[in-house]
């Protein structure tokens, strides 16, 4: 990858010069790699700086349920941005998700980011939120598991990036989680503790992902129907900017899980600027198998049909539609060689889709000219 004019670029490099800009970039969670080409093909026509991503649940040693290691995951997107000439993209590791913290888990975690640094990764995004001390007197106390954790991580990566820069993203609050009364919100006296302990053990996170209300993937009305997401607390998220500016943290907003945002709201009523990077997963696994239902119907059927017999057991008073909804993304794996086989003109429907779809996000998040500006800030 390296002296190759087309490979990744540091993800602080990106996220630096769109700060301040009134501008999201949109990290596309590839399930199905050749999503790539689409979306590196729009951003180049659009001129929009891009993080390709995929989470550890995604991505890791035994290949995750997309079926793709690190190294496969990098090579796939070096060759897309190589084959398209696109220059102004990070190759970012979503959610390296840390969920009880033992020696066994940190050990193994580390030996993930020794594989996505040796694949060429630019960007990094550890996910201690899970840890929280329920017992805490306060909030330092309450966070402390998650800022040990992220501070032990990020000087970790740091040592094996050997003088490199790149892109660090750090989590408070669990994207998604509930209690009894709905979804609990990341509140701003927690995001400024937890930067502000990071910044004091010489840690400096780009971006910060907080729970503000949206969840991955899909969201469901009672019947299990496929609704839009209009969960985003905006009012939340802008408090949370504020209150990081008013302490003089600087560091922006990665809002996950916008799958499912209206992007006219997206585009109107989206806090720009305060949120800086955008990430889009299932958005785009829901294209291919939306050009898979009328160009491969056998094919579709097959991975419907593997799909409810494992998961229908699981999910007892689900509908199928919801079952497969939610666990379509397991298939992904077990079909991997059909799904990386297509005939081209499937494939040319896929990257068209997603071209077109691409289009939309980039102006809703007014991304369009964030590449030049990245160009330069390297220059
Ligand atoms: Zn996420």
């Amino acid at each position: 990858m390296n002296g190759n004019r087309f490979g990744p670029i540091p993800g602080s490099t990106i996220l630096r010069a769109v700060a301040g800009r009134n501008a999201i970039v949109m990290a596309a969670n590839v399930r199905i790699a050749s999503v790539a080409k689409g979306i590196f093909r729009a951003a180049k026509d659009t001129d929009s700086a891009v993080f390709m991503e995929l989470a550890r649940s995604e991505c890791n040693l035994n290949g995750g349920y997309t079926g793709l290691t690190p190294a496969d995951f990098s090579k796939r997107m070096n060759q897309a941005a190589q084959d398209v000439g696109f220059d102004a993209w990070a190759l970012h590791a979503d959610h390296i998700t840390v969920k009880n913290g033992d020696a066994a888990e940190i050990d193994s975690t580390k030996q993930l980011i020794d594989a996505q640094i040796a694949a060429g990764y630019t960007s990094f995004a550890i996910d201690a939120s899970h840890l929280f001390d329920f017992e805490g007197k306060n909030v330092r106390e309450e966070l402390d598991p998650n800022i040990r954790i992220t501070t032990d991580l990020a000087r970790y990566i740091k040592s094996k990036m050997n003088g490199k820069d790149f892109g660090l993203e750090v989590e408070v609050g669990e994207i998604g989680r509930k209690d009894g009364s709905g979804l609990v919100l990341t509140k701003p006296e927690e995001a400024v503790t937890y930067i502000r302990a990071l910044n004091e053990s010489d840690v400096w996170p780009h971006v910060l992902a907080i729970a503000n209300g949206s969840t991955h993937g899909h969201t469901y009305d009672a019947l299990g129907n496929v609704v839009e997401q209009l969960s985003i607390d905006i009012p939340q998220t802008k408090a949370i900017a504020q209150a990081l500016r008013d302490n003089n943290l600087h560091v922006g907003i990665a809002q996950h899980g916008i799958t499912g945002t209206p992007r006219d709201l997206i585009n109107l009523h989206f806090p720009k600027g305060d949120i800086i990077k955008g990430n889009v997963g299932t958005f785009w696994q829901d294209v291919v198998f939306n050009v898979l239902k009328v160009y491969e119907p056998a094919l579709y059927r097959n991975i419907q049909e593997w799909t409810l017999e494992k998961y229908r057991p699981l999910n007892p008073g689900k509908s199928d539609r919801q079952i497969f909804d939610g666990n379509c993304k397991m298939a992904i794996k077990e079909f991997f060689r059909d799904l990386y086989s297509l005939d081209e003109r499937t494939e040319y429907a896929i990257q068209s889709m997603t071209y077109a779809e691409c289009l939309i996000f980039f102006r809703a998040f007014s991304s369009e000219g964030s590449a030049s500006l990245v160009r330069k800030a390297i220059q």
